[in-house]
């Protein structure tokens, strides 16, 4: 795992914080807590982790206050843990600077994925000329995308969603980030022009829904692009 990484728990509930513990230190992470949202702030300055995981239901404040606190001063990633399940709480805790939203009760392995991603994904892959992953490869330089070696024609704007997916892979990305990023302004009818696109451009790539596929629904939330993509067929 070469140096090990610091994460940053803030969880009030003793029990989940320990479980997430030694998770993660079997793991090879470095690990602090904090209970609440004031004393999470000072260990965020004083230790600078490389990754925070966070619960939204702390004692003195919300969990949305200490992500949009550290969003001043920190590019830090932190991956919301909580048990409130339902989508507007994910969207709001993603739009707030969240870079992952992961539901209690959670899978091991499932995490240990999610921190890897979040970790690698500040490490910042900023794409060269060229983006790869599992037979999926885009060129910057002449703006042409191939699914195993097959050119996929796409639509300006579906091509700029899929950069922007791919220039975040792992993260997702809330409905509102992409369309701002993509049209540069919000209207009513955004969110189904995207999911239009969304559709072409999964139908292009040959994409059933599902964990198998490039593109990852989140249902509600967003899109985010399969960083641990294993097979696709
Ligand atoms: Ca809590």
């Amino acid at each position: 795992m070469g140096s090990r990484n610091k994460i940053l728990i803030v969880e009030d509930d003793e029990n989940i914080a320990s479980v997430v513990q030694t998770l993660l230190e079997t793991n090879g992470y470095q690990v602090f807590q904090a209970r609440k949202c004031k004393e999470a702030l000072m260990m965020t300055t004083s230790y600078v982790p490389d990754l925070v995981v966070l619960d939204l239901g702390l004692p003195d404040a919300d969990g949305i206050t200490y992500l949009k606190e550290i969003r001043h001063h920190f590019s830090l990633p932190v991956i919301v843990l909580s048990a409130r399940s339902n989508e507007h709480d994910k969207v709001e805790a993603l739009d707030a600077g969240a870079n992952d939203y992961v539901t209690k009760p959670f899978g091991a392995a499932e995490f240990l994925a999610r921190v890897r991603s979040a970790l690698r994904n500040a490490k910042g892959h900023v794409p060269g000329k060229k983006f790869e992953l599992n037979g999926l490869s885009i060129d910057f330089d002449s703006r042409k995308i191939y699914v195993r070696e097959t050119q996929i024609h796409l639509t300006q704007t579906e091509y700029n969603i899929v950069v922007l997916l791919a220039q975040n892979i792992g993260k997702v990305m809330t409905y509102s980030q992409i369309i701002k990023e993509v049209w540069g302004y919000p209207d009513d009818g955004s969110i189904k022009k995207l999911q239009v696109n969304m559709a072409n451009i999964r139908r292009k790539f040959g994409e059933k829904p599902g964990k198998g596929s490039y593109i990852i629904n989140e249902l509600g939330v967003g899109y985010r692009m399969n960083d641990e993509l294993t097979d696709i067929s």
